[in-house]
């Protein structure tokens, strides 16, 4: 199936490595132009050397407000524009009620959910006059079940989808969709940073196995398509069947 992606222009943040540097791959193999984001210039120059000429590399903090007009700023430079935003960054750290100062919450919603508020409020008018946009957010399968020890992810990613499906009815009209896509457990470098064996954890979805990142950049990239026109305000769990809920 062809995509119809060519030519349109994508700014994927999160994009040195795991999901997000999935997506910005897929959206690449469907001819459109991407801006990847990442903190670190080495990683992030090392996954735009790898993705061809299509690929444009900002470094860029998503944890510090300032950063983000400039980057999309850069990033409209960089592209004359931008299509689609796909909003990524690393997750915030782990802990409970009890070991999570509430001095930690601010970074924590910073990086997960206000990130993400400023950056559609940074892309989402323009999409807007030219009545057609994407914006997909990588949540976390935790906005269905919350996850134990993730209480500030948990927070966070709750509060960013209410934002997400208020946007969503508010431009659905100019031609702008607005999604999330929740993962469940996918094999990425993090994922074995954090749980060493993970042999153990896939044995214990459903599917018998992690999720490729690779499957979850294509799913992500058929949202960012015109095909997808008729999907939003969508929350979507690709997570191998492992939450147990009927919604
Ligand atoms: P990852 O650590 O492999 O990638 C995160 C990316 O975000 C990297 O490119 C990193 O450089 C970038 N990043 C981190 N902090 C940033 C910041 N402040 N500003 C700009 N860029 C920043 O992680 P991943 O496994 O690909 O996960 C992506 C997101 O999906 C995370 O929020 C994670 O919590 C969530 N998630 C992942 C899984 C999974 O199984 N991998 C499951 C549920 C939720």
């Amino acid at each position: 199936m062809d995509l119809q992606l060519k030519g349109k222009r994508a700014l994927v943040t999160g994009a040195s490595s795991g999901l997000g540097l999935a997506c910005a791959k897929a959206l690449i193999a469907e001819g459109a132009t991407v801006t990847l984001v990442a903190r670190g210039a080495a990683r992030l120059e090392k996954a735009r050397a790898s993705l061809g000429p299509q690929a444009h590399a900002l470094a860029a903090d998503l944890s510090t407000p300032a950063d983000i007009d400039r980057m999309v700023r850069e990033a409209e430079a960089l592209m004359g524009g931008i299509d689609i935003l796909v909003a990524n960054a690393g997750g915030p750290p782990p802990g409970s009620f009890e070991s999570t100062a509430v001095e930690a919450y601010p970074a924590a919603l910073q990086l997960s959910l206000i990130s993400t508020v400023a950056m559609c409020k940074a892309t989402v008018p323009a999409m807007r006059e030219r009545g057609w946009g994407r914006v997909v957010a990588i949540t976390s399968i935790a906005v269905r079940e919350p996850i134990a020890q993730l209480i500030l992810s948990n927070t966070a990613r709750a509060g960013l989808t209410g934002f997400l499906k208020t946007l969503a009815t508010e431009v659905a009209a100019d031609g702008v969709t607005v999604n999330s896509v929740q993962p469940g457990l996918h094999a990425t470098d993090r994922l074995r940073e954090v749980f060493g064996d993970t042999d153990k954890l896939a044995s214990g979805l459903p599917v018998r196995k992690l999720g490729d990142p690779e499957d979850f950049g294509r799913i992500v990239a058929f949202l960012c398509s015109p095909t997808a026109c008729f999907i939003t305000g969508s929350a979507i769990p690709v997570d191998g069947g492992s939450s147990r809920g009927l919604q």
